[in-house]
C-alpha cells in the first residue's frame, strides 16, 4: 500500500501533509527515512513511526455508540446532524457507517464500523439477528398485547411480522413500560408494531443487538471502541 494512503486512513494527515511531513524526514519505515509518501509499505510489516512515535495500522474499527435523540443514522445528510458527526476526527478518518438504522428519536446501541462484511451479516433478513429495545409506551400494556407480540403482527403496510417477545415491566395509569425483541428490521418496525394493537410508543432506546449490549455507562452521545470480546460476540 501507498505510505500516504496507509497514514492517511489513520488520520494522521491528508495526502499533501504527508507528502510535506515525509519531505521533512518526519516519517520513517523500518528505522529508514522514507522521503517519498508515495511509496510502497506493507502496514502489517513494516514498522512505520511518525515523528519517531510507532503507527500501528488497522484497517477495521467498531464503535458502540449511545446514539441520541435528534440526530439522524447515517454519514452524513444535507440538513440533520448525523450521527457521525459526533466522531472524533481520527476515528472518522476511518470511514465507519451506522450498522442499521434507528430513527431520530430512538436512543441507544448503535455500531459504526467500516466492515462491510460484519454490517452485512448483522442486517441480513436471513439471519434473524436479535434486537432488544426498551419502550414507554402509551395506555396499559396487556397480556393480550404480549400473545399478538408472539403471534403474528401485521403492520399497516400488510407485512406480517415474525414473532417477537414483550415482556411488561410497568403499567401505569397513562403509559407502560415494556421491553420487546424482533429478528428483523422493518422501517420503524416496534412503533408500527404496537401501532398494529392500537398504541403509541412515546420513547424508544436499544439496548441489545445481537450478543452485544449498550455499555450503561455510556451517556447518550458518547462512544467508545468494542472491546475484543466484544467483537467476538457478534462474529
Ligand atoms: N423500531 C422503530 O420503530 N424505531 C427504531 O428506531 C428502531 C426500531
Amino acid at each position: 500500500m501507498r505510505l500516504d494512503k496507509v497514514l492517511g486512513n489513520l488520520g494522521i494527515g491528508s495526502r499533501k501533509e504527508i507528502k510535506e511531513m515525509a519531505r521533512r524526514g518526519r516519517i520513517t519505515v523500518n528505522g529508514n527515512a522514507a522521503f517519498d509518501s508515495a511509496s510502497h509499505v506493507n502496514p502489517y510489516v513494516d514498522v512505520l513511526e511518525v515523528d519517531g512515535e510507532r503507527v500501528v495500522y488497522r484497517q477495521y474499527i467498531y464503535l458502540l455508540m449511545n446514539k441520541p435523540a435528534g440526530l439522524i443514522s447515517a454519514t452524513e445528510d444535507s440538513r440533520e446532524q448525523t450521527v457521525v458527526s459526533l466522531l472524533e476526527p481520527e476515528d472518522e478518518a476511518f470511514h465507519p457507517f451506522p450498522v442499521g438504522r434507528l430513527d431520530k428519536d430512538t436512543e441507544g446501541l448503535l455500531l459504526l464500523t467500516n466492515d462491510g462484511q460484519l454490517a452485512h451479516e448483522l442486517l441480513s433478513p436471513r439471519k434473524h439477528v436479535p434486537k432488544g429495545y426498551y419502550a414507554r409506551v402509551a395506555g396499559r400494556v396487556s397480556e393480550a398485547d404480549v400473545r399478538a407480540f408472539a403471534g403474528r403482527i401485521q403492520l399497516d403496510d400488510g407485512y406480517i411480522c415474525m414473532p417477537a417477545e414483550l415482556v411488561i415491566l410497568n403499567v401505569e395509569e397513562v403509559s407502560s413500560e415494556v421491553e420487546i425483541t424482533i429478528y428483523e428490521g422493518k422501517f420503524h418496525q416496534v412503533k408500527r408494531m404496537f401501532e398494529a394493537v392500537g398504541k403509541t410508543v412515546l420513547y424508544l432506546r436499544r439496548f441489545r443487538m445481537g450478543n452485544l449490549e449498550l455499555d450503561e455507562d455510556l451517556p447518550p452521545g458518547t462512544y467508545r471502541e468494542l472491546t475484543i470480546e466484544e467483537l467476538s460476540l457478534l462474529r
